[in-house]
């Protein structure tokens, strides 16, 4: 008998994990692929991690508490988790992307520099497009911090399962059973972190949430000026023809990585949904075309190079806000944290504080009325 589930130990069980442990619980995590896999949200290495927030500015004090969290894992871990290369905006003045940015940095007196010649050589961009940095971001690595979580955890004494796939979850006055495919497992409570998964746990949610496949592309530079792409600022365009945003990392030094040595780009806007199983079915030609434009229209001299792709999925809610709540007619005994929509790894740390928070005390802090079931 354990204090607490959490089920999934991806980008938000594997902090949740982490934070119930730290707190004192005892607390047990089930995953069901390895720790650090390609069939749910986290792949691909790195994620941004920014402050001028244009989605919602009712986020930037959940951010700054994560960037704390990001800090204190990385000295519990002893490994480097962010890096703060700086994030360069292009786009039009008038661009509801860039509106919304420079907004979110006014009010929150958010640090921005201009961009450097050489930040920009790389980028074929209008005049029209401004460019400016904003100096207190850069990009995490996703793999990295996952698998810090979960080894502090385990310090820390929480048991983790892997490979083992949660098949259903009973809860009744004073308990929640979890049955697995390997065995029972009963707690007090429970933390719901299933990512994509979440509607085969829970029904209801296919109302609320849909999973869509986003692709990754990586290139090599061309040029013997590698320099330039190992020290530029993460980036993102925001181009008035485009939904969304293109946006792109620094060439990194992982040896052990195999896109070593590439650049990792993307298109960040809603894909075509999926169901999860069908998340590497897709036509590769098809999908390099898509991300051959970014090249041909902001990284020419990239763009006959060969593009190596990854997979991801997103799990969308309606208005693109996460859900973070207790799971109705649980009688608050089951937290469900989802639908992060394709901006949540940079909260990974915060999120894992505040299921905390509503576990171990039935309240927190944090405004996190807008991420209610009740919206
Ligand atoms: C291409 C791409 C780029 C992104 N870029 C950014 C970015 O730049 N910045 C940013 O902040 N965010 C970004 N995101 C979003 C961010 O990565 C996600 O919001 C975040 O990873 C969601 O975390 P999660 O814990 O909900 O899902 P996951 O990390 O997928 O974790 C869910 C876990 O639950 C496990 N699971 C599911 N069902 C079960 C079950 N029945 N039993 C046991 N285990 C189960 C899964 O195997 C998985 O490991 C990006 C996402 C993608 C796909």
């Amino acid at each position: 008998m354990y204090d607490a589930h959490v089920i999934g130990l991806g980008s938000m069980g594997a902090s949740a994990l982490y934070h119930l442990a730290k707190a004192g619980l005892n607390v047990v995590g089930i995953e069901r692929f390895g720790i650090v896999h390609d069939s749910g949200s986290h792949s691909g290495q790195t994620r941004l991690i920014r402050k001028a927030y244009f989605e919602d500015e009712r986020y930037i004090p959940l951010l700054e508490s994560a960037y704390n969290g990001w800090k204190e894992i990385e000295q519990t871990s002893g490994n480097t988790i962010y890096t703060e290369s700086g994030l360069a905006y292009f786009g039009e003045s008038d661009h509801p992307i860039v509106q919304g940015v420079y907004q979110a940095a006014n009010s929150h007196r958010l640090p921005f520099r201009a961009c450097s010649n050489r930040e920009k050589a790389p980028f074929a961009l209008p005049d029209s497009f401004e460019s400016r940095v904003e100096i207190e971001a850069g990009f995490l690595r996703a793999d990295i911090a996952i698998k810090s979580f979960v080894e502090a955890a385990k310090k820390t004494g929480a048991q983790v399962f892997q490979n083992e796939t949660v098949r259903a979850i009973n809860y009744r006055e004073d308990i929640v059973e979890v049955e697995t495919d390997k065995r029972i497992i009963r707690a007090g409570k429970a933390v719901i972190c299933a990512g994509s998964y979440i509607s085969e746990l829970i029904p209801e949610m296919k109302n609320r949430v849909q999973v869509s496949r986003q692709m990754i592309g990586w290139v090599k530079p061309k040029t013997n000026d590698l320099e330039m792409f190992e020290q530029m600022s993460a980036w993102v365009i925001a181009d008035k023809t485009i939904p969304g945003i293109y946006y792109g990392f620094p060439m990194l030094d992982d040896v052990t990585h195999p896109m070593h040595g590439q650049l990792k780009f993307a298109h960040h806007t809603i894909a075509d949904s999926i169901h999860p199983t069908e998340l590497h079915q897709y036509d590769p030609e098809t999908e390099e075309a898509k991300l051959r434009r970014i090249l041909e229209q902001f990284l020419p001299e990239l763009a006959d190079q060969p593009i190596s792709l990854n997979t991801c999925m997103y799990t969308n809610t309606n208005d693109e806000q996460f859900i973070l709540d207790y799971l109705p007619d649980s009688g608050n005994k089951i937290v469900l944290a989802a639908g992060f929509s394709g901006h949540g790894f940079k909260f990974a740390p915060v999120i894992g504080e505040i299921v905390t928070d509503l576990v171990a005390r039935g309240t927190t802090q944090y405004n996190i009325d807008f991420l209610g079931l009740d919206r």
